[in-house]
């Protein structure tokens, strides 16, 4: 009995392995078997050239784009989606959201410290499951959700949606959020010493030893990128600091995006040479400049002013901050920072507005910076892809070898970018999900790992 034991968990352990090498995450390739899909296109738009060309096929084959074109010969048995009075174009991407955080006016007074006290990380499991599901609906096929996801709600998102439990975008979780001591929090003494506060919602690291076991404990457990917070407080992180979160991040495939907040932080993360900055409302325009020259990607999340959330003065600040990075040339990206809720957030029609709804009404901020339809577009799709780092996995553009990530809208976004609010159709992974404007969940829905258990 006791061998029988030893060889059963002698094959488990084997089967970790495998498993720890075998991931399906970054890096992956496409699957390129299975049924054969062609879509009409009436117009198809590429956002990186902003050109768009009529009367297109696209053969999708199992997961994957096998043809493009408009001479492309539909296969025997094909299923055909008629897109013929649709613009079709890739999925959006938000380079900086939190699925699984929501705060809200009750009962914490709209102070997010407060939601990780009264929201467990099971229960934001569920809320991030249904925000991807919103996301989806409104076209976004890659979300980088970048930590205040309690104990790794999003990698374990990421993971279910890979497997195929539940429908998603591509899922880019950081994990915890590293930073020095406190994090973004000012506890009291006593919260702090007697009762861990900052703990899960960020995992502190001072020393450079504390980086790199802090950076490696986030790969282990999924994060495909890392999120700093470099200078949520004055002693934040050094340019030494931050090459030691960047190569180290490196050995497990990802990017390092950080939360700044100030225009010093800003100049260490540009000489650090950092991949992605967060927010930089306080960014010079010669950092805007610097940025441009280094190619390093910018997610300002500009909050627009609504009915339901920011002020006039706010979104004036946000537009003129993108405007300057536009007109510097820096690699911009749509971001958001999407993770409040409050009674106010209805349509006309009284009815709820969705996290996809909220997420694409950003638009608002870049429409006040006055920035060409093209140039949001690319910022929605293209760009994203490259900050998200999505490319090397064969994610994004619609082209033959990558995945079929596809959407449809009524208009012409190159003309009206309010074009992206209507999607009326949605394919991931070449699997529709979206069609005629409604939802078709049925059969995405799986009683168990469809997709492999080893899909990370
Ligand atoms: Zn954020």
């Amino acid at each position: 009995m006791k061998r029988l034991v030893g060889v059963a968990l002698l094959i488990w352990c084997a089967s970790l392995v495998v498993d720890a090498q075998g991931g399906r995450g970054a890096g992956a390739q496409p699957q390129a078997t299975g049924k054969i899909t062609a879509i009409r296109a009436g117009r198809l738009i590429d956002p990186e050239t902003g050109a768009a060309s009529a009367n297109q096929v696209i053969v999708v084959e199992g997961e994957t784009i096998r043809d493009v074109g408009p001479n492309v010969a539909i296969p025997p048995g094909a299923e055909v989606i008629d897109l013929s009075r649709l613009t079709v174009l890739p999925g959006f991407v938000d380079t900086h959201t939190h699925e699984a955080i929501t705060y809200k006016e009750i009962p914490e007074n709209n102070i997010y410290y407060y939601t990780y006290i009264t929201d467990a990380t099971p229960l934001r499991a569920i809320q991030a499951a249904s925000s991807a599901l919103q996301l989806l609906a409104s076209g976004f096929t890659v979300v980088c959700d970048v930590g205040n996801n309690g104990m790794y709600a999003d990698t374990a998102l990421r993971q279910a949606i890979e497997q195929g439990w539940v429908p998603g975008p591509t899922i880019i979780p950081s994990g915890l959020i590293i930073s020095t001591t406190g994090g973004q929090f000012t506890p009291s003494p006593e919260m702090y010493k007697l009762h861990n506060i900052v703990y899960p919602e960020y995992l502190e690291a001072n020393s450079r030893d504390e980086i790199v076991k802090a950076v490696r404990e986030n790969l282990l457990f999924g994060a495909k990128v890392i999120k700093i917070c470099l200078d949520c407080k004055p002693w934040g992180y050094s340019v030494d600091d931050i090459k030691l979160f960047i190569s180290e991040a490196g050995k497990g495939g990802a990017k390092v995006n950080a939360h700044v907040q100030t225009r010093d932080g800003a100049q260490r993360a540009i000489d650090a040479g950092l991949h992605v900055i967060s927010h930089g409302q306080q960014i010079s325009a010669e950092q805007h400049a610097q940025m441009a020259q280094k190619g390093i990607y910018l997610a300002s999340t500009d909050t627009p002013f609504t009915s339901y959330r920011g002020t006039e003065q706010g979104q004036k600040r946000a537009a003129d901050q993108l405007r300057s990075a536009w007109e510097k040339g820096v690699p911009i990206t749509f971001s958001t920072d999407m993770d409040y809720w409050n009674e106010k957030m209805k349509n006309d029609r009284g009815e709820w507005l969705t996290r996809g709804d909220l997420t694409i009404n950003f638009l608002l901020t870049w429409k006040a910076a006055g920035i060409p339809a093209k140039d949001v577009l690319k910022a929605l799709t293209t760009t994203g892809y490259k900050a998200a780092d999505v490319l090397k996995d064969q994610r994004g553009p619609i082209k033959a070898g990558f995945f079929a990530d596809i959407v449809a809208v009524d208009g012409d976004p190159l003309q009206n970018i309010d074009a992206v609010r209507n999607v009326q159709f949605v394919m991931k992974n070449g699997e529709v999900f979206k069609r005629n404007g409604a939802i078709t969940i049925d059969k995405l829905l799986h009683p168990g790992p469809v997709n492999g258990f080893r899909r990370r």
